[in-house]
């Protein structure tokens, strides 16, 4: 079953890490290669010659005369933090299943707590922004759902106080093998909510299930078709097969985040998604996950704190 193939595959070793990442130059070739793959390119002039200037390893292009560094204009300059912290960062950002707490990812960098949550919630950002305008397709199991306050994973009511309302979407396979995951912070569960929700996030050929909450019939204002199950209240809901998958993300991103964290605030919601959601839809290839996070985190500008507060994307 494709869920033991995911369980246990192999990953990316932390030897491994060692020998791809393990040094600052090892770093550097890394994100040169992922930022300008056909050699330098001028962020000004886009020239392509240049000189280095090695003392403040800068590069200083022949055309325009502009100096620049590796990682100006990326996520990556948004710290004073070497690069192979952030590759670190990354690491275990990527390869555990959990996510990691900034107290643990602090102590496992040799960084201050406070450092270790800006860059953690920089790459869950890029995390973001890489996901936000992908679209399911297919069938796809839809749910309502809460996360924070003082407890996540508490009671299960809908409109709880101190809860923040997000939905949980999962596209299966005809057979109902899941595919991809959506998390999405949403304002409310009403159906104009769930009607822009679904324009943005779900591919009209979509087929739809839920359990029949009203707000869900607004998925078809996207052009999608809308099937309701009844699964009635309690245990005996959860276990409804047609919400199986839905369910399962469900407990994994609850378990996965009462386990990490303490507590979360609101506005921090949409990134501890993300994460969830970046980690399981490229679960097949643990491997190639650095990469790719390297590749988005190059091409994502930094961002100020002030604004990293500010930046949740309501779906
Ligand atoms: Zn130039």
């Amino acid at each position: 079953m494709a869920r033991n193939s995911v369980q246990f595959q192999k990953g990316l070793s932390e030897a491994e890490f060692e020998e791809l990442y393990g040094t600052e130059e090892k770093c550097r070739a890394v994100v040169m290669n992922s930022r300008w793959p056909n050699g330098f390119e001028c962020p000004v002039c886009g020239g392509h010659e240049y000189s280095e200037v090695t003392t403040r390893r800068l590069f200083q292009c022949s055309a325009c005369r502009r100096q620049t560094s590796l990682i100006a204009g990326t996520i990556f300059a948004s710290t004073h933090v070497p690069l192979r912290l952030w590759f670190r960062a990354m690491y275990h950002l990527t390869q555990s299943k959990q996510g990691i707490s900034s107290i643990e990812l602090g102590r496992r960098l040799g960084v201050r707590q406070n450092t270790a949550w800006k860059m953690k919630h920089k790459l869950a950002q890029v995390m973001m922004e890489r996901d936000v305008s992908k679209q399911l397709t297919g069938r796809v199991e839809i749910d309502d759902a809460y996360l924070g306050g003082e407890r996540t994973g508490g009671k299960r009511g809908r409109g709880a106080p101190g809860k923040t309302p997000f939905v949980a979407a999962v596209e299966t396979t005809p057979e109902g093998k899941p595919v991809r995951v959506q998390l999405r912070r949403v304002a409310n569960f009403c159906k104009h909510t769930i009607s822009g929700f679904a324009k943005r996030s779900l591919d009209p050929s979509c087929e739809v299930v839920s359990d029949g909450l009203n707000c869900f019939g607004g998925v078809t204002d996207a052009g999608c078709k809308h099937e309701v199950i009844k699964t009635g209240s309690g245990p005996a809901a959860a276990r409804t097969p047609a919400f199986k998958w839905v369910n399962t993300a469900l407990g994994n991103v609850k378990a996965a985040i009462v386990g990490t964290y303490r507590s979360i605030h609101e506005k921090h919601v949409p990134r501890y998604l993300a994460e969830f959601e970046y980690r399981f839809n490229r679960r097949y290839d643990l491997g190639a996950m650095l990469p790719r996070l390297t590749w988005a985190a190059v091409r994502t500008p930094p961002m100020p704190y002030r604004l990293l507060k500010l930046a949740d994307v309501y779906a």
